[in-house]
């Protein structure tokens, strides 16, 4: 089983261990099948390190290649 980097917490699971979220139309959503087109974050799956991936807003821009006014209009942190 490949290993992938949780991006909330930054450990490192194996590729079932983790949800895979895309940036798409605007918000980040989760990509349940693991085959949507474009860059992906995997994050574990829980709502801790999804609060967390949610709040890091400069690396997903980084990462998912979001435009600035894209990511500034959004509301990264989770309804916790
Ligand atoms: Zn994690």
């Amino acid at each position: 089983m490949p290993h992938r980097t949780c991006r909330g917490c930054g450990l490192k699971v194996s590729r079932g261990e983790l949800q895979r979220y895309v940036w798409h139309k605007g918000a980040l959503i989760a990509d349940d099948k693991g085959d949507m087109p474009g860059r992906g974050v995997y994050c574990c799956k829980n709502e801790q390190c999804y609060c967390r991936l949610r709040k890091k807003k400069k690396m997903l821009k980084h990462v998912l290649r979001i435009r600035d006014e894209h990511v500034n209009g959004w509301e990264g942190a989770c309804n916790e």
